[in-house]
């Protein structure tokens, strides 16, 4: 007896060896087809195996996909704009503040893929960003405390921070 498997509805089956290559009814579907050897395919089992953990269910992995990868090369390129961003702005360092942090967070993530030269940068921009905007608010700080509302600046928001302290 070899083993078969009928085409039209997938029935294993096993023929008489006289039968091998040669036209059968199928017990199942009455359909005829050449009884063909059913190929044992033991190079695929032992593939299969190799990510097989006997937990029963299905073992098939999908492949590793690349968009990952270009998705956080795009990371990496937003992270250098916001760099770039919040290093210009750092006198606007509540924004500049925010900008810079989302370039860090982005630059950070975007470190192991292959735009890293890109993600570095990025990075960098992105911390002096941050140094800038935190310098500028001292400054701001500074300077309100020194000298009040008389440094001729006199900015709404620096009028609302003494009342809002009053
Ligand atoms: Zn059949």
């Amino acid at each position: 007896m070899i083993p078969t498997t009928c085409p039209h509805c997938r029935t294993r089956l096993e023929v008489d060896l006289a039968c091998e290559g040669r036209p059968v009814v199928c017990g199942m579907c009455q359909e005829v087809f050449p009884a063909h050897r059913d190929d044992p395919r033991p190079v695929a089992r032992v593939r299969r195996r190799t990510w097989d953990d006997d937990d029963d269910d299905d073992d098939w992995e999908p492949p590793r996909r690349r968009r990952r990868q270009s998705s956080s090369g795009d990371g990496a390129i937003y992270a250098l704009v916001l760099g770039i961003v919040s290093v210009c702005i750092f006198c606007l360092w509540p924004i500049g503040m925010i900008t810079s942090a989302v370039g860090i967070t982005l630059g950070a993530r975007a470190l192991p893929t292959r735009a890293r030269a890109m993600a570095v940068t990025g990075l960098v921009l992105s911390t002096v960003g941050m140094i800038f905007a935190i310098g500028f608010a001292a400054v701001t700080f500074a300077a309100i405390a020194k000298f009040g509302l008389d440094d001729g600046v006199g900015s709404v928001r620096t009028q609302q921070t003494l009342k809002n302290r009053r």
